[in-house]
């Protein structure tokens, strides 16, 4: 600051300066508090156009559902024809039609026997013509920004869209891999479940009679007796003062493979610090939870923490621990 001070008038540093005897350091303009955070440089790398794709984020929408929806404007889901137009040469035949046709994008999602139907029976809640469209990114862009979506109904139509767009995926991969014939009933069934989860969680006020009715209906559950509902699972931040530790461990019998992985984060949501490693010689899912459980408890005692919750999806590890 003496150096600054040789070479620039006092009045321009006066409204920066508190103390002449502070020692300099590092602010991140970025933040308000000047202190840098991994949040903030996400902030800064996001362009307009991603702005415009804020539709397809918020707090209530599974995670799953928004990168998967996000990929699918990329033109990143690959489906037959868009790992043709990769260079693999391969035969395309779609698994949602009785006479099969090339598997593209449109097809699949939008114009297939499958997607069709689903489109159609939800036509009453959602206003969406599956058949008008040409640009899958320019068409979920308009449908996800109408101005009604910001009302409870628009969330819903926006919840119901997203998880149908999912479930046909999931049920696709069902039938392409496990041999398992799609079934639009079944995508709209799946669909409704998981928005009927998040409407409790979220407790959207005031939406018209027709979605109630629709989200009440008893029979999603009779006819879904043999699938397991959808949960809704938040992450709340911990309390001032105090960091979080999430740790996360994963086992495959087939191959013996085995990883771990954690996340140290503040009362803001802001990352500390984080690990993920692959483990050896393991021979269950336990085990990996009780290596990422290890090592997410070493790296706090490493970096002096010691003020911490953990967190665990294993409830097998917890009781062993807490018992
Ligand atoms: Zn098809």
């Amino acid at each position: 600051m003496q150096v600054a001070l040789q070479h620039c008038p006092r009045h321009l540093f006066s409204q920066y300066l508190t103390n002449n005897d502070t020692r300099d350091t590092w602010i991140w303009c970025s933040t308000s508090s000047g202190i840098f955070s991994t949040k903030s440089v996400r902030l800064l790398l996001q362009t307009e156009t991603t702005q415009n794709w804020k539709a397809l984020w918020s707090p209530y929408i599974p995670l799953k559902w928004s990168i998967h929806l996000w990929r699918m404007v990329q033109n990143l889901i690959p489906v037959d024809v868009t790992i043709q137009a990769k260079g693999v040469s391969l035969c395309s035949m779609c698994s949602c039609c009785l006479n099969h046709e090339e598997e593209s994008l449109q097809h699949l999602f939008f114009y297939s026997d499958i997607a069709n139907k689903v489109w159609t029976d939800l036509s009453v809640f959602l206003q969406f013509n599956n058949n008008g469209i040409t640009n899958i990114s320019r068409s979920v862009y308009s449908f996800l920004t109408r101005p009604e979506i910001t009302t409870s109904a628009g969330r819903l139509q926006r919840c119901i869209f997203m998880a149908v767009i999912w479930e046909i995926w999931c049920s696709r991969n069902r039938a392409r891999f496990q041999g398992k014939g799609m079934s639009a009933q079944h995508i709209i069934n799946r669909s409704w479940l998981s928005v009927q989860a998040i409407w409790i969680s979220a407790n959207f006020q005031r939406i018209p009679q027709i979605w109630s009715e629709a989200l009440r209906q008893p029979s999603k559950d009779e006819v879904n007796r043999d699938t397991m509902a959808p949960k809704v699972a938040k992450w709340f931040t911990p309390p001032k003062g105090r960091l979080k530790l999430n740790v996360d461990g994963a086992f495959k019998m087939t191959t013996n493979e085995a990883g771990g992985g954690g996340i140290l984060r503040d009362h803001k949501g802001n990352m500390s610090c984080a690990f993920a490693k692959p483990y050896y010689h393991l021979k269950s899912s336990l085990a990996a939870e009780a290596f990422a459980l290890r090592d997410g408890l070493l790296m706090c005692c490493n970096k002096g923490v010691t003020e911490v919750q953990v967190e665990t999806d294993s409830l097998n590890l917890l009781q062993i621990v807490t018992g």
